[in-house]
């Protein structure tokens, strides 16, 4: 298993671990603040330095088994297996998906308290972001009330927390049920629980920042209709 920190603290942007495994072009560290692709995010990107000077990019991160694949850009030497080595995260590119990614959190809110429907589906990059839900409609009006009310959680300042809850009181937990708790598997006993202060409150394992007035500002792109009560909307951040 590798232990998360991006879990614990997401403004970690330097850190040190060891590689416990070498497998071509990827390594697997005892620890680590790259977020892995998955939950409708995309990787962190970033660099890792070695104890001898050495350094390699880190091209893509992903989750599998408990374990943490780094893919490097090219084969490190097997020379490394069990050294120390430096992480560092290419913070710009990180730093807007948290904000993009809590954005998408107000969103599902407003959806559901304004519109009682919810978002099936999402997709973060730092350059294009999306996402999906059952509506009847979104001409522009509607648009552009979802845009003053993400504004006004902004400007509300809400704390973003994030706490670890037993499965069993996340399952007594009515907002945790509405998004569907229940769905993350059994073996999952302990969840992690992030809370936009009267905003939203859901399962979730990836990275946000801590207050909403960290998001900037919202932006709407375009919308795009997928079929009947399917609809996209395309989104970023601004500073
Ligand atoms: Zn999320």
């Amino acid at each position: 298993m590798t232990e998360l920190l991006f879990q614990k603290d997401s403004y970690l942007k330097e850190f040190e671990a060891k590689i416990v495994e070498i497998i071509e072009d990827s390594i697997i560290l005892d620890k680590t603040a790259f977020a892995p692709k998955g939950g409708g995010l995309t990787s962190d990107l970033g660099t890792i330095l070695f104890n001898d000077g050495e350094q390699l990019d880190v091209v893509e991160v992903t989750s599998k088994g408990g374990k943490i694949y780094h893919k490097l850009s090219s084969n490190p030497d097997s020379k490394y297996s069990g050294t120390s080595v430096k992480g560092i995260l290419d913070w710009e590119r990180r730093y807007k998906q948290m904000r993009l990614h809590t954005v998408l959190h107000s969103i599902s809110s407003i959806l559901y308290k304004k519109y009682g429907t919810t978002v099936t589906g999402g997709n973060i990059t730092p350059e294009k972001s999306r996402v999906d839900f059952d509506i009847d409609h979104l001409r522009q009006e509607r648009v552009q009330e979802i845009e003053t009310t993400v504004k006004k959680i902004i400007d509300g300042d809400h704390k973003v927390s994030v706490s670890f809850l037993e499965r069993e009181e996340a399952l007594k937990d009515p907002d945790l049920i509405r998004t569907k708790v229940n769905l993350i598997p059994e073996n999952v006993k302990i969840l992690r629980i992030v809370d936009i202060e009267n905003i939203d409150r859901q399962a979730d394992g990836g990275v946000h920042v801590k207050s909403t007035k960290e998001i900037g500002s919202f932006v709407p792109l375009k919308t795009e209709n997928r079929g009947k009560d399917k609809k996209r909307l395309y989104f970023t951040v601004k500073p």
